[in-house]
């Protein structure tokens, strides 16, 4: 029963995914403005079915052991590295987050920065509020007819480049995989041809052993002179010394950087980086997908992928449970069941419901190396029969009856 469940949302989750619950039927929950310490997130989450957190909270090992009735956690932001993953797959706890709801944010902020820095924008903003006067055309230039070379086509890229075209620039990638070009989009196969053609390079892959210091002083010798360089990425990914020796001898002619290899804690922390009072140089906190459409999407996003797990079992986009898309379980009633993934645990669940004569009206299976998901839809009338076979069967994690 759907008020049995309670729903507990920390760090003030939007407002979105509150209406979601309750227009569902879920009318204990509970929300929060603050993360939780350890101790008071055992407490808490001793009587918690679904857990929802943004990045400050930490689901550690001890969290997850005191969560018996945890289904599963929606992590409200892009990443899941504050849930401790290996636990929440040992617990059979789902967890969701919204890698995209960003996305657009990301990108129209890319397409601005390069406005702005194309026409030196930052030097004559600072001028005119110490108040000096610098009108000047020399030097400035239209986005129009330049060529935007993307490094990473995933996401983020893919919107910059429909963004970019547009508004008739010319686009060029560069991505380790094989990635469809968009549009009229070229694919560089190098990055030393990206590097050498665009007029401004932005960077939109993740952080990784291989895409550390992927702009350094040995290949940003290969831009075009004046070129722009724009990190909306990760801030490990552009050797920060060597943009700065660059945007210092003028081979660079601008950049806008979002993300720093040590970024504060909170507002009002100072910080220092090596861009600092360099001409023609646009530097933000981290904003890059800040917005409150981002929040709202992210609201909405991993409130429905909690729902549709809670109603249906389904688990696409979960990062500890195998995902399945389900389609919904008409005329049946559906148990959804975690185990070890160690063979023949699919064969016991269809012995014991074999032996006992439940009728499987449908059935779904997805395993990953450590954990499988089953879902078993069967008979009205012997679904509680049916759970409490498979609660039985050896290397059960979790069973869950949906009614
Ligand atoms: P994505 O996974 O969709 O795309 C990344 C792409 O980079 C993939 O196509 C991948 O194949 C490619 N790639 C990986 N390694 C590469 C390499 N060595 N060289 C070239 N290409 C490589 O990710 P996304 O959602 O587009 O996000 C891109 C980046 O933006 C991530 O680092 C993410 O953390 C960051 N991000 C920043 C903000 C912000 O606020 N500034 C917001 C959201 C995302």
């Amino acid at each position: 029963p759907k008020d049995k469940i309670n729903v507990v949302l920390l760090e003030n989750i939007s407002e979105n995914a509150v209406k979601n619950f309750k227009n569902a039927g879920y009318s204990q929950v509970t929300k929060l403005t603050k993360a939780l310490p350890e101790e008071e997130l055992i407490q808490v989450i001793r009587n918690c079915h679904i857990l929802g957190i943004r990045s400050k909270t930490s689901v550690t090992p001890k969290v997850l052991e005191a969560a018996q009735k945890l289904q599963a956690i929606g992590c409200f932001c892009i990443g899941v590295n504050q849930v401790n993953l290996d636990a929440a797959i040992q617990h059979g706890v789902a967890v969701f987050n919204a890698p995209y709801s960003n996305t657009r944010s990301v990108a129209e902020l890319v397409i601005g920065a390069s406005i702005m820095l194309i026409r030196r924008i930052p030097d004559k903003n600072k001028a005119a509020h110490l108040g000096i006067w610098q009108k000047e055309a020399s030097g400035s230039y239209e986005l129009r007819g330049k060529t935007l070379g993307i490094i990473g086509y995933g996401n983020i890229g893919t919107q910059v480049s429909v963004l970019a075209e547009a508004l008739g620039m010319k686009v060029l990638f560069y991505d380790v995989e094989t990635k469809l070009p968009l549009g009229n989009a070229v694919d560089a196969r190098s990055l030393k041809e990206l590097m050498s053609k665009a007029d401004i390079i932005t960077l939109h892959v993740p952080e990784t052993a291989q895409t550390k210091g992927l702009l350094n002083k040995n290949n940003l010798k290969y831009c075009k002179k004046g070129a722009i360089v724009i990190n909306y990425a990760r801030g490990e990914v552009v050797d920060l010394a060597a943009l700065r020796k660059a945007l210092e001898s003028g081979h660079i002619g601008g950049a806008a950087v979002d993300v720093f290899p040590v970024e504060p804690e909170k507002n009002g922390d100072s910080f220092e980086t090596p861009l600092q009072n360099l001409p023609n140089v646009l530097l933000t906190p981290h904003v890059g997908g800040s917005t409150e459409e981002a929040q709202q999407n992210i609201g909405e996003d991993v409130s429905s992928k909690l729902l549709n797990f809670l109603e249906k079992g389904i688990t696409l986009g979960s990062h500890t449970v195998p995902g399945l898309s389900l389609p919904p379980q008409e005329g049946a009633h559906r148990i959804l069941h975690v185990h070890r993934n160690v063979p023949g645990v699919l064969s016991q669940i269809n012995g014991q419901l074999s032996k006992y004569k439940i009728n499987i009206v449908g059935q779904y299976l997805k395993t990953n190396e450590e954990i499988g998901y089953v879902v078993v839809d069967v008979d009205k009338q012997l679904s509680q029969q049916a759970a409490k076979l498979l609660r039985a069967v050896p290397e059960t994690i979790k069973v869950r009856l949906l009614y």
